[in-house]
């Protein structure tokens, strides 16, 4: 299946989640956030198309790696091409962050109508980091994330228990930096 990627894949990240991630820059973005540090991923249109046996090859040779990332741009444009990834990864023992614009009660909303993609992706997802970007929330040391209205969840227990729970190890300084 083909995606949209804002570029090439980044190999070595330590700032997309703990440890050493791969991380996929989906191309499309339709949430605008004021002072968005990736511009040039919004464009529905624009990036390179990659197929995902190209992106699974790729997160096969990993060695070192915790896991993989999927940021942008907006992953959850491409939900149904993204889930093929996501599953591998997990698959290959790598855990999966990703970051979304939306909110996770969005995405799991039965009326939004991405809500079967939705699923499929987050079914994949360990950690997903939610929520606009939003600039007069940006604080300096923030672990993981640009502006402290966004969360750190943890997927798995989230959708068992059917609320949202928070991955409190690395929201832990957000009580002190909002104070
Ligand atoms: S969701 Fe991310 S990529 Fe999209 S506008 Fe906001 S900060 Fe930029």
């Amino acid at each position: 299946m083909e995606l949209r990627l804002a570029s090439g894949l980044t190999y070595d990240s330590i700032v997309d989640g703990p440890g050493l991630r791969m991380v996929i820059w989906a191309q499309g973005c339709i949430h605008n956030c004021y002072k968005c540090h990736n511009p040039q991923t919004h464009k529905l249109d624009g990036g390179i198309i990659v197929n995902t046996d190209y992106i699974i090859n790729e997160m096969k040779k990993l060695k070192l790696h915790k896991g993989i990332t999927l940021s942008g741009g907006e992953p959850f444009l491409q939900a149904k091409g993204l889930s093929i990834i996501a599953q591998e990864a997990q698959t290959n023992n790598l855990d999966v962050w990703c970051y979304t614009g939306f909110l996770f009660e969005e995405l799991m909303s039965e009326s939004n109508p991405n809500y079967m993609d939705n699923m499929k992706l987050l079914k994949y997802i360990d950690v997903l980091v939610d929520g606009k970007f939003i600039y007069n929330k940006k604080k300096i040391g923030l672990k993981f994330r640009g502006s402290y209205n966004q969360r750190i969840i943890d997927v798995k227990e989230s959708l068992q228990r059917n609320e949202v729970i928070l991955k409190n190890e690395y929201m832990e300084k957000r009580l002190e930096l909002v104070k």
